[in-house]
């Protein structure tokens, strides 16, 4: 059976040379495996697409080798600012939050947008008022320090250097995301990330922003993005997909295909993205050398990164 089916990602780009280290590779494979176990697990007793995605994507936030919650990189005031989306291919609403401080799991955030606000996206300071409202904690900045990405922040700290996880040469993975369809035909996507180190001036990625980094309609497809995030704003991306299929008549195959090796790579843009349509046939494809991935059906399940 294809159908329920889960997709996960853990962001794109060129393999940091510890990835070469076969612990550290497994270290970064289990917590993939351990995403995709919590949201499939949720799949299989009847729950939906929407709370599968937020699931699998909360577990990687907990997780502090990837780029969202816990593992979030450092802006260039050495803080740390969180981009989250999340949408109901169903029903189309969505929920998003963006640069937002202190909460430990910005998908549910997001999530909770979606459910309890006639609103699709909260920003900044202002957001935290729902959050209390909703009865979130706040954590101190101690606990979304990891020195790895203090390192990766001193390393160009002070320049106008924004290290995206995306470019060449020294550079890692760590946005995270999911896709998921469940036993009725349902679609979710959702996506979560800290954006790009040194990022100023309130910075925001594709990741929350419904139609570029996320987008879902039981239509078409579910999409989840990672990238350099200004292509994927620029390029529509996810909502690209979707509109290639919905009103160009392609494949879902044929869409990715299209978006992420011809359109995205003539304008320069690095990244991948992950996707499912309603059949649970999944596709995740990528520009850069890797893509930290995985997927899991009744079939099928694997976790890759290059
Ligand atoms: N797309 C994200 C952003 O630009 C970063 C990433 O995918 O790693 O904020």
């Amino acid at each position: 059976m294809k159908i329920p089916a889960l997709a996960i990602h853990g962001g794109s780009g060129t393999a940091p040379n510890s990835i070469r280290d076969k612990r550290i590779t497994k270290i970064y494979l289990d917590a993939l495996q351990e995403a995709l176990e919590a949201g499939f697990y949720l799949l299989k007793h009847d729950h939906s697409a929407l709370e599968t995605v937020a699931k699998a994507v909360s577990v990687l936030e907990d997780c502090e080798l990837y780029n969202a919650g816990k593992g979030s990189v450092f802006t260039a005031n050495g803080e740390h600012e969180m981009d989250a989306a999340i949408m109901d291919g169903k029903t189309l609403e969505a929920g998003a939050i963006a640069g937002i401080q202190g909460i430990k799991n910005p998908v549910l955030l997001a999530n909770d947008i979606l459910h309890h606000t006639s609103f699709v996206m909260l920003s900044g300071s202002k957001a935290m008022d729902f959050a209390k409202e909703q009865g979130y904690e706040f954590y101190p900045p101690s606990y979304f320090f990891t020195q790895y990405r203090y390192d990766q922040w001193q390393a160009v700290k002070g320049s106008e250097k924004i290290k995206l996880d995306h470019s060449h040469g020294d550079s890692t993975f760590g946005t995270v995301g999911a896709v998921a369809v469940d036993s009725n035909g349902n679609l979710a996507a959702a996506t979560s990330t800290g954006g790009v180190t040194n990022k100023k001036w309130g910075r925001v990625g594709d990741s929350p922003l419904i139609g570029a980094g996320t987008y879902a309609n039981n239509k078409t497809c579910a999409v989840s993005c990672t990238g350099y995030g200004e292509y994927f704003i620029r390029g529509v991306v996810a909502y690209d997909v979707s509109s290639r299929m919905e009103y160009g008549g392609m494949s879902l195959e044929q869409a990715v295909q299209e978006v992420v090796h011809k359109k995205l790579k003539e304008m320069g843009g690095e990244g991948g993205l992950i996707s499912i349509d309603s059949q649970g046939n999944i596709y995740m494809p990528f520009n850069t050398e890797g893509m930290y991935r995985g997927m899991m059906n009744d079939e099928d399940s694997f976790t890759q990164i290059l």
